[in-house]
């Protein structure tokens, strides 16, 4: 697998453009990071996948890896554009080719943005198959009507990939089958059938709810078949849950390397502060934790390019590398002392942004769950 040494260099230069006090105001605002997306993606960074015949660079998996750690390890946050890498998968894979010609190609261009994904509901929660938002079709239309929320990006999307349920729940039915795949575009729905609600949250994530009401899609926008929807999310998954990973062991690596630098320079009765083994063992230990979820992420990496079903690997690989920049983060602030919890050191910040990925977009217990059944052989506990 390659290290993609010279795309590392190119982003981490973009990314010294976008230093700590850029963050820190757009933080204090709650204010999407427009300059840092406009340039990633007029580099080309956030089309690496989309296949050179549309327009894109046509990378392997490890590439969108490399791009988004490196976006982590420099301070910024990958999380305003990232999902634009994965979702994209789902029309890559299930979508018709006249919608591939459609979109990809202005998305490789920057002309489209396909950055939301509307899956999560406020009642069903982690249990995708009792999602309620319902897309009846009625001639050449769907109409939409339901809820979604946690749909990160809508307000600085042009597409969002919905999933609604087509066929209603009975009895026997599989509780995952009946669910179908929309793209939805906001250009036309905001203000016919779609509201668009900004959630404020405890980090800066441009997140917000989002209610159907008879919002009419045309029906020419199903990706794949009715009824398979379910199936083309899940086959994206391995894809997302490895690309956070890697942002996740990025994010593990700025913070180590700032308790570093502090516990080098910082000197409290007479000497560096990191010459005490209390202070240097849980950044020694944050750093071995790291090196153990990066090796899990590029053994998700290479399963993946090789065509396998990586499920277990790249649960693990988000379970290992959320913990491990969780800890790392925990290190890096109790290094820091006061100063931690300044905001001009941008640690508070990244201690609050990288919390997220112990609970999105799956959480630890139900990566937990899936290791104990699929590959332990466990009773299904849920
Ligand atoms: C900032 C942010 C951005 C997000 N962006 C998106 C997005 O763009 N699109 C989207 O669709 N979703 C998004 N999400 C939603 C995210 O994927 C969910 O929050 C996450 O999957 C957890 O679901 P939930 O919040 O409904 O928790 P719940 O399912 O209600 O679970 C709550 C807690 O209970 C635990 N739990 C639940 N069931 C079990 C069980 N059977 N066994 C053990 N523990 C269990 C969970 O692990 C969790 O800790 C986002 C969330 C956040 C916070």
């Amino acid at each position: 697998m390659e290290a993609y040494t010279e795309i590392r260099e190119a982003v981490a230069k973009l990314c010294a453009g976008f230093p700590g006090p850029y963050w820190r105001a757009l933080d204090r605002e709650m204010a999407y990071p427009t300059e840092f997306v406009t340039a990633l993606t007029e580099s080309g960074y956030l089309s690496v996948l989309i296949p050179e015949a549309y327009g894109g660079s046509g990378l392997p998996l490890s590439a969108a890896a490399a791009i988004l750690e490196e976006v982590q390890r420099a301070g910024c946050n990958g999380g305003a554009c990232h999902a634009q890498m994965y979702t994209m998968g789902t029309l890559l894979r299930h979508g018709s080719e006249a919608q591939k010609a459609a979109y990809l190609p202005a998305i490789a261009e920057g002309r489209l943005r396909l950055q939301a994904f509307g899956v999560t509901e406020p009642s069903s929660g982690t249990d995708t198959g009792s999602l309620k938002t319902t897309a009846r079709r009625e001639g050449g239309h769907y109409v939409v009507n339901g809820q979604k929320i946690w749909t990160s990006r809508a307000e600085h999307s042009d597409l969002m990939l919905l999933l609604a349920r087509t066929t209603p729940r009975s009895e026997g039915m599989k509780r995952t089958d009946g669910l179908s795949v929309l793209l939805v575009d906001m250009r036309e729905a905001v203000g016919n059938g779609l509201t668009i609600r900004p959630i404020r949250t405890m980090m800066n994530h441009a997140t917000t709810e989002v209610f159907f009401d008879t919002l009419r899609v045309p029906a020419e926008n199903l990706i794949g078949e009715e009824g398979r929807g379910f199936r083309y999310i899940l086959s994206g998954m391995n894809a997302e849950r490895i690309l956070i990973a890697a942002e996740c062991v990025g994010d593990a690596k700025w913070f180590i390397d700032k308790a570093k630098t502090y516990a080098s320079d910082r000197s409290v009765f007479s000497r560096p502060i990191g010459a005490n083994q209390g202070v240097q063992f849980p950044i020694a230990k944050a750093y071995a934790n790291m090196r153990a979820a990066e090796l899990m992420v590029r053994e998700a990496l290479s399963l993946y390019e090789s065509g396998a079903n990586p499920g277990a690997e790249a649960n693990m690989a988000k379970m290992l590398a959320a913990d491990a920049a969780f800890e790392a983060a925990n290190a890096c602030i109790q290094t820091h002392g006061g100063f931690g919890f300044a905001e001009e050191y941008d640690i508070e910040r990244k201690f609050r942004e990288t919390r997220l990925y112990q609970v999105a977009p799956i959480s630890t217990n139900l990566i937990l769950a899936y290791l104990s059944e699929h590959v332990l052989g466990l009773p299904r506990s849920y």
